[in-house]
Order: structure tokens, then sequence, then C-alpha cells
């Protein structure tokens, strides 16, 4: 990221400031002094926010920035910043940025030479995590799926012979047909948990295969309702295996009339193998 120029900002400092996903007692002291000490607060939705500030007796004002109107607010904090003010950044749950609105503001203020320092705190996708019982030494962050199925479908196809533990979040709307789209791209047997209303009274984090976790909320309405966070266990070094060994038949094939990372690209796209373990494979072969 370029910056503008290399003299620290004087004084002014932007804090990301993770709130609660749901249970108001989650926001941390350090998180509550700062929101309290800030000069002005960044809310992803000010009245949202005023629930939570008026529990902690958080008096500071706040002001809108969310991703309607992030760049041009950015702007302007930027400028009050570079002025000596401090300004807390939040969304309306959990960390900002993940997820949420803050990445213009934060790399804006970056750029512009003003510290950014993060209060940590709650977010879904680990809180998810923490509690799965799936491999949690690597994992990827998915973030939502997309909205509409063939694209969601598409997008699942991509993450096939995904090995580490895969994130993802989705919305009460579409959970039952996301399950059943993870049924069809990755097979109803890999291992699965379903996070729902993590922190809050209704709180559930079910587990089994695939095939169960959807039959299960497909067929009982309250497993639908709430915020959801998807976790799925990575391809299994069989699969991962199987995958690379079809992968490295049709690359075969294809690069005798195409270029190697066309036919790299493709073969992967055919059989779900990674695209640079097809090309590693390749490049060491030719090299023998
Ligand atoms: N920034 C937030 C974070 O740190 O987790 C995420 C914001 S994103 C707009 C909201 C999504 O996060 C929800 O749709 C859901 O998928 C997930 N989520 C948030 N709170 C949750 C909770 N209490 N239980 C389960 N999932 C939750």
């Amino acid at each position: 990221m370029a910056r503008q120029d290399d003299t620290p900002a004087a004084g002014g400092k932007l804090f990301v400031v993770a709130t609660p996903i749901g249970n108001l007692d989650d926001l941390s002291p350090r998180a509550r002094a700062t929101l309290s000490q800030a000069d002005l607060i960044a809310a992803e939705d000010t009245r949202h926010s005023a629930a939570l500030l008026r529990h902690h007796g958080i008096a500071t004002r706040c002001v809108a920035l969310h991703e309607h109107n992030e760049r041009e607010a950015s702007v302007e904090l930027v400028r009050r910043m570079q002025a000596g003010a401090s300004i807390a950044l939040i969304s309306d749950a959990g960390t900002p940025l993940v997820s949420d609105p803050g990445y213009r503001l934060v790399r804006a203020a970056r750029a512009a030479g003003v510290a950014v320092s993060p209060v940590p705190g709650a977010c879904a996708a680990i809180a998810a995590l923490s509690a799965a019982g799936l491999p949690s030494d690597r994992f990827v962050f998915e973030g939502f799926l997309p909205t509409k199925s063939a694209a969601r479908r598409a997008a699942l196809q991509t993450l096939r012979g995904e090995t580490r533990t895969l994130i993802f979040y989705e919305s009460s709307h579409r959970i039952v047909e996301t399950l059943q789209d993870l049924v069809a791209e990755f097979g109803g047997e890999r291992e699965a948990v379903v996070a729902r209303e993590l922190t809050k009274q209704f709180e559930t984090v079910l587990d089994g295969t695939l095939a169960q976790l959807s039959l299960r909320v497909a067929g009982d309405a309250d497993q639908q309702r709430g915020e959801f966070v998807v976790l799925v266990a990575g391809a299994g070094d069989d699969d991962a295996a199987a995958k690379l060994a079809a992968g490295r038949r049709v690359y075969t094939i294809l690069s005798t009339e195409l270029p190697p990372s066309r036919a790299a690209k493709l073969a992967a796209e055919i059989t779900g193998a990674s695209r640079k373990a097809l090309y590693d494979a390749s490049a060491a072969s030719s090299e023998e």
C-alpha cells in the first residue's frame, strides 16, 4: 500500500474495536474504555450500536460509516485524525472488516500515516471454530457464499479439493439451500458443524456429516432461525490425492493439444484437483 508521506500524523489514532456477537457482556474492559475515551465512534449503524453503548454507559458521539458512505466518510474521518482526534471504529457485531465495513477507512488511515490499533474481541468465525471440534491448525475463512444457487455451486466447486477446514457465514434465508449445495458439491460424507446464534439464548452447535446436518436443519424450523457459521472439514488426503491423480490423467491428455497453463487450468476445473498442485506435478515430471 502506498503511503502518502512518511511523517507520522500528530496525536490522532484509529482504534478498530471488536464488539459482541450477541451477548452484550462480551465487550472487553479495554474495548469499553477505548469507546468511552475516543473523541468519536464510527459505527456501521448508529441506532443498532446505541443499545450496546447504552448498556455499557458509553456516551461518546457516533457517526455512521457503512458500505454505502465509507469512501466519502473516510476522507473526513482521516482529516480529523490527522488533526489529532482519536476515533473508534465498530460494526454491528464482532470484528470490523470481517464481512463488515472498515477496510477502506483502515487503508486510508494507514496511507495517511495515522496509527491504527486493534482492540480485539469477538468474531463469529473464530468463536465457531473454537467450539466445532474440527481441525483448527489450518483453516480458510470464505465469508458469505454467493446468494444464487448456480453461483454458489460454482464457488463450492473451486473449494472441493481444499484440505484446510472451511468456514462460511450464512443467513437464515439460505441455510437450508446452502447445506444442500454443500452436499451436492462436497459429498454427503464430509464432517461439518453448523454453529447457530453463538453466545445468545438459542445457541446450538450441531455436528455430523454434511448429509446428516442438511436433513436435520431442513427438518426443523427452529434450526433455520438466526445467524449461522457453517464449518466443513477439509478434503482428506485420500480425497486430494485421488483428485490429483485424476487431474494428472486429464492434464496429460489436454497438454498434447494445449499450452501447459491452460491444460492445468482446465484439468483442475474438470477434476477439482488444485491447479497449483497439478502445475507443480507436471513441472516436476518434465524435469525428470
Ligand atoms: N464482523 C462479524 C464477525 O466478526 O463475526 C461478522 C459480520 S457478518 C455481516 C454477520 C454474519 O456473521 C452472520 O450472518 C452470521 O453468518 C455470522 N454471525 C454473526 N454473529 C453470529 C452469531 N452470534 N452466531 C452465529 N453466527 C454469527
